[in-house]
């Protein structure tokens, strides 16, 4: 069953606290791009969640969101096509056969992780704006390819066309957020190797060390909208 949430005035609410949880984990580094650019986007992720929902956490001020599974974002496509300032991501594990479906509704692909997946996507949404998925955690059912293999999916999604923006990551369930630094570590590593600007990485639960090892943008679904049933 989908819940409607909280509304949007207790969504504002929320996104004023999760704001000043950003502010205070900001990394106060002297090198590289976060002198010139300390920003952390905020993807609202609405799995589970009415359609009613995305228009809530719009009005509350929330411009991106993040849907998981492809069934429930071509069910929620009619509100979404309805906000003209809405950008969507998609960060659920992304099987081939569902890219065709996704495109014009999906703004950005954020859980690249394979070659059979960049062919797809080159074939089907020529151009597109992808992240490679990295994985981090090691436990199985996430996604994501093994950080040795980022450089060459980078390279062929760029030869492929694909706009490569950068990098994204999923921390471990198991160990409490201290458990996720290293990975989230090493995956602002390998974008700043690769000259990469954005590392989606970060949820509920870790946001704050995410913020702390350099993400440009967090995937958060229950410190704005509650409790997904
Ligand atoms: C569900 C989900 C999130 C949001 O998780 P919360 O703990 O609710 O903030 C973020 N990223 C991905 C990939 C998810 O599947």
């Amino acid at each position: 069953m989908s819940e409607s949430g909280p509304g949007a005035a207790e969504i504002r609410k929320r996104l004023s606290e999760l704001e000043a949880r950003i502010e205070e984990n900001l990394p106060a580094r002297t090198e590289g791009f976060q002198v010139t650019s300390p920003r952390v986007n905020v993807l609202g992720v609405t799995k589970s969640f009415t359609a009613e929902l995305i228009l809530d956490a719009h009005a509350a001020g929330i411009c991106r969101i993040g849907e998981n599974y492809a069934q429930e974002l071509l069910s929620k496509a009619e509100v979404i096509r309805s906000i003209d300032d809405l950008e969507v991501h998609f960060i659920g594990q992304l099987q081939s056969n569902k890219v065709r479906s996704l495109v014009g509704l999906v703004d950005r692909f954020d859980t690249v992780d394979r070659s059979s997946l960049v062919a797809e996507l080159a074939r089907r949404a020529p151009g597109a704006r992808i992240l490679i998925q990295v994985d981090t955690s090691d436990e199985p059912g996430k996604g994501g390819c093994a950080p040795d293999e980022v450089a060459a999916l980078c390279d062929l999604a760029g030869s492929r066309g694909l706009v490569v923006e950068g990098l994204m990551t999923v921390g471990p369930t198991q160990g409490g957020p201290e458990a996720a630094r290293r990975g989230f570590a090493l995956v602002r590593s390998l974008a700043d190797q690769l000259g990469l600007r954005e590392c989606s990485m970060g949820m509920s639960d870790d946001l704050e060390v995410a913020i702390s090892e350099g993400a440009t943008e967090i995937r958060v679904g229950r410190a704005l909208f509650g409790p997904r049933t």
